[in-house]
């Protein structure tokens, strides 16, 4: 997709610190971390947020799960691990390619909004 943030660091127009790519998925470090550990997970096809995950194959979605899943494994966030996906505006979504937080390091707070 034209001037969205995430497919150009997916193509490699824009760097990124990378922590993991495959055929379908692909996971960086958030520039602005909100944890010691904070990386986004995103499907390499574009759609916007959740709310048009059924324009992504079921092996594109799980795809995305199941990194998340090694991305924590091999950062050995043993204590756990919080994943979020804003979804629009009262979500405070900014980046409208769907994204999955993986946040971690820390204690969470009990709240989660
Ligand atoms: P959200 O607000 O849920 O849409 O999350 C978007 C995230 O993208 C924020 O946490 C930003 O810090 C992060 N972000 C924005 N630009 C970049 C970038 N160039 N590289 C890495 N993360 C970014």
């Amino acid at each position: 997709m034209e001037n969205c943030l995430f497919c150009k660091i997916v193509n490699g127009d824009i760097p990124s610190d990378k922590v993991y790519e495959d055929d379908r998925v692909f996971a960086f470090r958030d520039i602005n971390p909100q944890a010691p550990f904070h990386v986004l997970v995103v499907p390499k096809k574009h759609v916007a947020s959740v709310a048009e995950i059924d324009k992504l194959e079921d092996s594109e979605v799980a795809a995305c799960l199941r990194a998340v899943a090694k991305i924590a494994a091999d950062a050995s966030l043993s204590g756990g691990f919080r994943v979020i996906s804003n979804c629009g505006p009262d979500a405070c979504q900014s980046v409208p390619h769907l994204h999955f937080h993986i946040l971690g390091g820390r204690q969470m707070a009990d709240k989660m909004a």
